[in-house]
């Protein structure tokens, strides 16, 4: 990996602590994976509830480590109290990164972004996990672009090695760099894509969900759908895919790309998914989807 990224190694700013905006199904990842690996983790969200459930997710996750003999209980109780639960900015003057990971949302995330400027240093490197949103789009109300960088991790982060790093128009070499060489520190394997709508893994899964939306119109069952295409050797089906990503976040991706690309997809104004959203079956992380949980 060194050699394969010795070209954006030049220049990183050093991470010794961080933030992360949004404790929800991304952020709390991104938290306990950068935590894990020795970067302190600053945590911010709106309320209580999603922040302790980020919290909780980072102690099942450093369970799991500890029950498979990864790190010993007192690692763990370290690692734990490096990531600082907040509601508030207190502390941001002193991290050298800052990943946001609030809703898919392009004016949610110019608010958030916008204020969080005033917050940090300036020379803090801003990133953000959006999964669909050109950075340039983001980048539009800010003051300081050059700090501004996309970097797309997948779900679940614990898992997933991937990392779209992105680089939009006014991104710095350094910004650049420092997100790549996170990413590396977290055990990832990153990839600099270019900026557009969907990136790269986006734009090719965008259209798979796309053809099982349509195959459900056309009368197919969703389980059936999941269980030929585990059969067929994917780790999941389309449906549980969905209900992993959260059918909010995922209705906002697809629309995000048909706007993005008019000429190859048509906007859908109903499909399963937007009748899923209206009715709050979410997925995962409201307990039913396609399918139930918990
Ligand atoms: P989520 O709904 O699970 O979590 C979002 C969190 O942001 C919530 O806890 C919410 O309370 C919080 N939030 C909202 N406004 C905030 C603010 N102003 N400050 C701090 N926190 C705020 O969503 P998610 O699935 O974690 O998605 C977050 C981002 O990650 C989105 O941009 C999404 O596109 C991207 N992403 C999602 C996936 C996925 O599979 N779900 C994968 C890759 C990237």
């Amino acid at each position: 990996l060194k050699k394969r990224f010795k070209s954006y190694g030049q220049g990183a700013r050093p991470v010794k602590s961080m933030a992360v905006l949004g404790a929800g199904i991304m952020g709390g990842g991104i938290a306990y994976t950068s935590a894990l690996r020795g970067t302190p983790v600053r945590l911010k969200d709106i309320a209580p509830p999603p922040l302790a459930l980020g919290m909780k997710e980072a102690s099942r996750q450093l369970a799991r480590q500890v029950k498979t003999g990864r790190i010993d209980q007192a690692k763990a109780d370290a690692v734990l109290a490096t990531i600082h639960p907040q509601l508030d900015d207190a502390g941001f003057g002193e991290v050298d990164l800052v990943i946001e990971a609030v809703v898919e949302n392009l004016s949610v995330k110019h608010q958030v972004l916008s204020a969080l400027e005033g917050a940090v240093r300036p020379d803090t490197v801003i990133a953000s996990n959006t999964s669909s949103l050109r950075i340039d789009d983001i980048a539009r109300p800010l003051a300081r672009p050059e700090n501004f960088v996309g970097m797309h991790f997948f779900n679940p982060v614990p898992v997933m090695a991937l990392v779209e790093v992105v680089r939009g128009e006014r991104t710095s070499d350094a910004a650049v760099s420092t997100a790549v060489a996170h990413a590396v520190r977290m055990g990832k394997t990153p990839v600099v894509v270019k900026d557009c709508p969907g990136f790269l893994v986006n734009r090719l899964i965008t259209p798979y969900v796309s053809g099982f939306l349509q195959l459900l119109a056309d009368g197919a069952d969703f389980a059936e759908v999941d269980r030929v295409m585990e059969a067929f050797g994917w780790p999941m089906g389309p449906a549980l895919l969905q209900d992993v990503v959260g059918m909010d976040t995922g209705g906002h991706v697809g629309d995000v790309i048909a706007a993005g690309y008019p000429q190859r997809m048509r906007p859908v104004t109903r499909n399963a998914v937007k009748l899923m959203v209206e009715h709050r079956r979410y997925g995962q992380k409201s307990g039913a989807g396609f399918y139930r949980h918990g």
